[in-house]
């Protein structure tokens, strides 16, 4: 047997511990927690089973702790949740379910330690620390979880087509794990996810995106992707990427895979950055490529405005997925209509204007824009990265300079409208409109400074172009 008593010798599993005894009930630690105690990961989170009642239990291991702590109950669940020393400890009934194929919604009964090991998702995900009297630490493993461990296996403790019959979000779990902790996926299990793929249309979209967003999390997020391809889920839960598939070839010339080019960016994004929204927007970057294809004679293959519709269809991927519509979203909407922008600007002459024009439009964002961009570099051929990475580091000493000379990534009109009304006594109008963006253009275009004397100046030159006079010049 083995022993884990070392390793749960916290005050917590203690309390627990004393009061089961009490109680006379049994509870167990289980789950996540133990897994990735075995695997020497951290977790947030402790599961405990009891064959008590869970509320019961939870609420006197609280106070025996301190009085003071607040329990949350979800008494239509029969579990109850605290948060102790920056963990979060749950507690619930030991349960059985069983599910009919007209009901998404399972029939909880009261089961047995066996019966909630057997409804848990994978053999590394059901097993159990026991707490209780002369057995406490010790490991109760029926699905051998800690060989698959040791020989990196995902695997259902049932049968997997049941298993994910039952709850199809299962699979989505099984790529995820497979993603997360480098994992493989047994034959079996797969060939099940293969064969119901389609039932993940049942699930909702907050638990499948809750999956997909620890996928784009993981160190490699292009092995959960093409999982997700090779099971067929993808087409279920992001069509756009599957289009995304394949080589067209005309009069001998091909385009690039856009689905392999757009996960090499993915992966290469993620080894310089863990911002989950800039992941999402390598995903995407190029999400529009299929719908602007076109084969033009002499040119090749061209996929005119793809970032600009890229961001254009935006939305409806995050509607449709339940991401949220805020500005999360349009950050990621402002990476791909940009995405083109450094490049672009790197194989021309790096102008100041157009990189004051970058500065302006991507403001904050500009870094992170760059390392998108720098990611977006695929070819093979070492020679062409390089070019373009040094372009790169040109294009970002540039930003830099032109940064620290005229403090455009946060621009505010250095005239404002009022000023402009007041001066020439106007109230406001077309004209307001036309003389502020006269001072914005001739700022980014490097013509005048940006500060209020010399914008002011040029104010009463285009006030004058439009018949205006200063007040005080008035007759
Ligand atoms: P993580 O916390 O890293 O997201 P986890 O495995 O701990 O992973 P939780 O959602 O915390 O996931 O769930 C805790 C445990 O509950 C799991 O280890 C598993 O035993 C069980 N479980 C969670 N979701 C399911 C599910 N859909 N089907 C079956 N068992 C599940
Ligand atoms: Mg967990």
């Amino acid at each position: 047997m083995m022993d884990f008593s070392k390793h749960i010798d916290s005050v917590v599993f203690k309390a627990v511990a004393k009061q089961v005894q009490e109680l006379g009930v049994e509870a167990y630690v289980i789950g996540g927690f133990v897994r990735d105690l075995v695997l020497g990961r951290p977790s947030k989170d402790v599961d405990f089973v009891t064959t008590g009642d869970g509320i019961e239990l939870a609420s006197k291991v609280a106070h025996s702790l301190n009085p003071r702590i607040k329990v949350n109950y979800f008494k239509n669940f029969g579990t109850a949740q605290f948060n102790y020393q920056g963990l979060d400890f749950e507690f619930v009934g030991a349960r059985k379910e069983s599910y009919s194929r007209d009901s998404r919604k399972p029939v909880v009964e009261r089961g047995t330690l066996e019966d909630d090991l057997n409804r848990r998702d994978f053999t590394i995900n059901a097993m159990a620390i026991s707490l209780n009297g002369n057995s406490f630490g010790q490991l109760i493993d029926p699905f051998n979880g800690l060989h698959h461990i040791d020989i990196k296996l995902i695997k259902t403790p049932l049968d997997p087509e049941i298993t994910f019959d039952d709850d199809p979000l299962r699979m989505m779990r099984a790529i995820r794990f497979s993603a997360q902790l480098s994992f493989s996926i047994e034959e079996e299990t797969f060939n099940a996810i293969a064969k119901y793929n389609e039932r993940i249309s049942i699930v909702s979209k907050e638990r499948i995106v809750d999956e997909l967003n620890k996928i784009m999390l993981s160190a490699k997020p292009s092995v959960g992707f093409k999982l997700m391809d090779k099971a067929g889920l993808l087409p279920h839960i992001l069509p756009e990427m599957s289009r995304m598939k394949g080589v067209e070839v005309k009069n001998g010339i091909g385009h690039k895979d856009n689905f392999h080019h757009t996960l090499e960016v993915l992966d290469q994004l993620s080894k310089k950055s863990d911002d989950l929204w800039l992941r999402w927007s390598a995903l995407l970057h190029d999400i529009a490529k299929p719908l602007t294809k076109k084969f033009v004679e002499g040119q090749g293959w061209t996929f005119y405005g793809h970032n600009y519709l890229g961001a254009k269809i935006i939305p409806g991927i995050f509607k449709r997925l339940k991401l949220p519509l805020n500005e999360k979203m349009k950050f990621v909407q402002k990476m791909v209509g940009l995405h083109m922008r450094p490049i672009v600007l790197s194989e021309e002459e790096v102008t100041d204007s157009a990189v004051r024009r970058l500065l302006f439009e991507a403001g904050d964002d500009i870094d992170l824009l760059m390392t998108l961009c720098e990611a977006d570099i695929t070819s093979k051929n070492e020679e062409k990265v390089n070019t373009f990475l040094n372009n790169f580091q040109l294009v970002r000493s540039k930003l830099k300079d032109i940064e620290e000379r005229d403090a455009i990534r946060n621009f505010q009109p250095p005239v404002s409208g009022e000023t402009i009304m007041s001066t020439f006594g106007i109230g406001p109008g077309r004209e307001v409109g036309i003389i502020k963006n006269t001072i914005k253009e001739a700022i980014l275009d490097g013509e005048i400074h940006n500060n209020f004397e010399e914008a002011f100046q040029l104010m009463l030159k285009q006030g004058k172009e439009l018949g205006l006079l200063p007040k005080n010049q008035k007759g």
